[in-house]
């Protein structure tokens, strides 16, 4: 009786420090938030006043638009834990909109407080692709140039970093090719898998996603839109790719591929 009472308590004892556990991570995690789109009002700043910024960015010149009004879904994720507004939301339609849209908000100064994300399909479940009070940039919206596949010795095609993989899978099959590292499910953005790891079956044999890359076009937190790859401003390559978009937004990838196989097994 006296062991099994001992027993008793201490599968209590267990139960009760697990669930303990699990209430004080899941309340680190609401309020640690990894990524750095996240208010950090500075009292040291002039405040330049939130109107002022965001009519200023009514100037910007763009082939897209801003929406103003039209926001609350960017505040959602697929966690549904984390809801940041922004203030705005961009969506582009040439990589030169988001160069000019990030220019200017970094030509502002960091009294404007703005900070920016880009969104992808909005697969985080960390609030990850919100910019509370900033401005997000729906990448969906980056469609143009279409994917372009490259056939030969060593096939690759280059895509828009909004682009979601289903349809790269769809263009590259048009010519026998599929990319070689993939993720289980498809409907996630170029941006936003490059910018963690991408990982599905095919990483034991060729490595993620991020390590099938041959070459990305990068607008920077200064707005220059610049190409990196290994050999060419490597720092940004490296650092962007798993860089949880705090390094640049991606808004062109040259992705490997290799001849696609008649059968696949999946299990
Ligand atoms: C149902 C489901 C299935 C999943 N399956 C897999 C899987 O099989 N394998 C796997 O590896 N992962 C998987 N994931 C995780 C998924 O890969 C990540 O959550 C990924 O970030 C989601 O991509 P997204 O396009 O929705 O990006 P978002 O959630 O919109 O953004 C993710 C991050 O990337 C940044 N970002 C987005 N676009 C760009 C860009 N163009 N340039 C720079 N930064 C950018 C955002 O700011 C944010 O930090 C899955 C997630 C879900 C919800």
């Amino acid at each position: 009786m006296g062991s099994f009472s001992y027993s008793f308590f201490r599968l209590k004892n267990t139960i009760f420090f697990r669930i303990f556990m699990i209430l004080f991570l899941s309340s680190i995690t609401h309020r640690m938030n990894l990524c750095s789109n996240l208010p950090l009002a500075d009292p040291s700043l002039p405040n330049l006043g939130s109107s002022y910024v965001l009519s200023s960015l009514k100037t910007i010149h763009l082939d897209g638009h801003f929406n103003f009004d039209n926001i609350y879904h960017a505040a959602n994720d697929f966690g549904n834990r984390h809801h940041y507004l922004p203030s705005a939301i961009l969506h582009p339609k040439s990589v030169s909109d988001i160069s000019s849209t990030i220019k200017h908000i970094f030509e502002m100064g960091p009294a404007t407080e703005l900070t920016i994300a880009a969104r992808g399909h909005g697969h985080s479940v960390q609030g990850q692709a919100q910019a509370h009070r900033g401005v997000v940039v729906n990448m969906e919206s980056l469609q143009a140039p279409k994917t372009i596949v490259h056939t030969g010795k060593m096939p690759y095609a280059d895509v828009s970093g909004g682009e979601l993989w289903i349809n790269i899978l769809h263009e590259s099959l048009k010519h026998g090719l599929a990319p070689k590292s993939w993720t289980d499910y498809l409907h996630l953005t170029v941006g936003g898998t490059l910018s963690n790891a991408g990982i599905s079956g095919q990483a034991f044999r060729h490595g993620p996603q991020i390590n099938n890359v041959y070459q990305l076009e990068v607008v920077t937190g200064k707005g220059d839109i610049i190409t990196c790859s290994e050999t060419q401003n490597a720092d940004l390559f490296y650092g962007v790719l798993g860089g949880l978009g705090q390094f640049g937004i991606i808004t062109r990838a040259r992705i490997s591929l290799e001849p696609a196989p008649k059968m696949v097994k999946c299990f």
